[in-house]
């Protein structure tokens, strides 16, 4: 089972997926989450992507289709939950020929719709959390960068909604709710989608 998350940042894609993950045993593969352990590594690889990511720019496609193309071949999971990934058409286009090399499928895409208005709230507060507790804070998660991070998304991964729209393969939910609402609207298109 193969499903996308699709959302601006700070929508709560990571949130979800890990209940995707504790409520039908999927596997979540987060580009971030890789790009971030590439930069704590320490490679060169790692530490080009880190200045690209505290610009609140992407990542070339090139290096996050590497990084899914790895997994998807070597992984033996049954499918994933794609969290922020395919982030533009040619990584789409990639994922979709991955699938089909490796004779999977995919089964849903999910938009989580939020106004931008709110992400910033969201992410500048989740920063002063992390901040208030000792926690280690993203070197991307301050206003600035958030600004640039949002324009990345409409620019570049916003044409995703339509690419998958015409698919047929699209579900947006209002993910402005509560985090238990919004995890359900998420399991029952997942169950819909599997039946
Ligand atoms: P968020 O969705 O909150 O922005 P992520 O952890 O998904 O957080 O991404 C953080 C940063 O990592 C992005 O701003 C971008 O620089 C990089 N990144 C993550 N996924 C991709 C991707 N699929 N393509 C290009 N860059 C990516």
């Amino acid at each position: 089972m193969n499903i996308i998350l699709l959302g601006p940042p700070g929508a709560g894609k990571g949130t979800q997926a890990e209940r995707l993950v504790e409520n039908h045993g999927l596997v979540q593969l987060s580009t971030g989450d890789m790009l971030r352990q590439a930069k704590a590594s320490g490679t060169e690889m790692g530490k080009r992507v880190a200045e690209v990511m505290e610009r609140g720019e992407l990542v070339t496609d090139e290096i996050v289709v590497g990084l899914i193309e790895e997994k998807l071949t070597t992984s033996d999971a049954k499918g994933f939950i794609f969290d922020g990934f395919p982030r533009t058409l040619a990584q789409a286009d990639a994922l979709g020929a991955l699938l089909e090399k490796t004779g999977q499928r995919l089964d849903a895409v999910i938009e989580l719709k939020v106004d931008d208005k709110i992400l910033v709230d969201r992410i500048v507060g989740r920063a002063e959390q992390a901040r208030a507790a000792g926690q280690p804070v993203r070197a991307d998660d301050n206003a600035e960068t958030l600004n640039q991070r949002l324009e990345a998304y409409h620019a570049q991964t916003a044409p995703l909604i339509d690419y998958y729209a015409q698919k047929g393969a699209l579900n947006s939910v209002d993910a402005m709710g509560d985090i238990d609402t919004i995890a359900g609207e998420l399991s029952a298109i997942v169950k819909t989608a599997t039946a």
